[in-house]
């Protein structure tokens, strides 16, 4: 068997060895299949290290798509192995409390948000006792969570607008969602997949970026354009669950430095840079 198709064993600082190495290499001779290179939707995969013309052709590599749908396909069997019946890590018991929460978790972690809500919720039952608030009333029960004077604005922001223009209600519509205060695409995306079950488009945040770069999904960093590029590629009644997926596939496996990829499922389909472990060729061309 040729050596790289033998798994390999760890370093002792989980850093595979070789993989530094290989990146080092100059760019004639690493990184990217030349199969990459023609990785449709994918502009700019032209990479470090063309191969010359004459140079023939390995079977194996031209095979190689990031957005090939067999790969995708893959992608979202590992992740429901991985992750099989997932929903959203926010508690929530309504979607008002869904809508709370979303906007409270911005530039937060999820465990710190679930430590503040129940306390909120008992405190303020309803929509309609955080429309009687003034925001300056709200700040210290959701310091905790970072910027609390934007997000008790957009809280009580919203709620106002619930009750005055919705009897109440969170609204069901993307168009109506991003007319409350504080609501974007993302936490509208929340609601909407999460509660009304509506896939409508796909949740953007930190870990859907990072991973979805890793497995070469995106070029794209801004988040609209990045969501754009996945409902292109994920079949629809995915798009809520493939969000939560990588949420949880960020939090328990892949983080931004030190992700586990010896325990990881997707470990064949991700050719990241910043693997730490890996018996598939590595691109530099898939962001970190
Ligand atoms: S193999 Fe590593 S970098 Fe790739 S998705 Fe899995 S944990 Fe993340």
């Amino acid at each position: 068997m040729p050596r790289g198709n033998m798994p390999r064993q760890p370093s002792r600082s989980g850093r595979q060895e070789g993989l530094r190495r290989a990146l080092r290499v100059p760019s004639k001779t690493v990184v990217t299949s030349a199969a990459t290179r023609r990785a449709p939707g994918l502009p700019g995969t032209t990479l470090k290290g063309s191969a010359p013309k004459s140079a023939p052709k390995k079977k194996s590599a031209a095979a190689y798509g990031p957005l090939d749908p067999e790969r995708i396909r893959q992608i979202i069997s590992a992740l429901d192995q991985l992750y099989p019946n997932v929903t959203c890590a926010l508690t929530h018991r309504s979607a008002w409390e869904l809508l709370v929460a979303t906007i409270l978790s911005a530039q937060c972690t999820d465990v710190r948000v679930n430590m503040v809500t129940p306390g909120l919720f008992e405190k303020y039952p309803a929509v309609q006792d955080f429309a009687a608030l003034e925001p300056e009333q709200l700040e210290p029960d959701i310091r905790s969570t970072g910027f609390f004077r934007n997000k008790s604005k957009s809280v009580v922001g919203a709620a106002r607008k619930i009750v005055s223009d919705f009897a109440g209600e969170v609204p069901r519509t993307m168009e109506e969602l991003l007319t409350l205060p504080g609501v974007a695409r993302k936490t509208a995306n929340v609601v909407l997949g999460t509660w009304f079950k509506k896939n409508e488009g796909i949740v953007v945040d930190t870990h859907v970026t990072r991973i979805a770069h890793r497995l070469e999904l995106t070029r794209q960093e801004d988040a609209q354009k990045i969501e754009q590029d996945l409902m292109q590629i994920i079949p629809r009644e995915r798009w809520t669950d493939f969000a939560h997926q990588l949420i949880w596939h960020g939090l328990k496996l892949c983080p931004a430095r030190s992700p586990r990829c010896a325990d990881c499922a997707l470990e064949k389909l991700c050719h990241a840079a910043d693997k730490t472990w890996s018996t598939v060729e590595i691109h530099a061309s898939a962001k970190t």
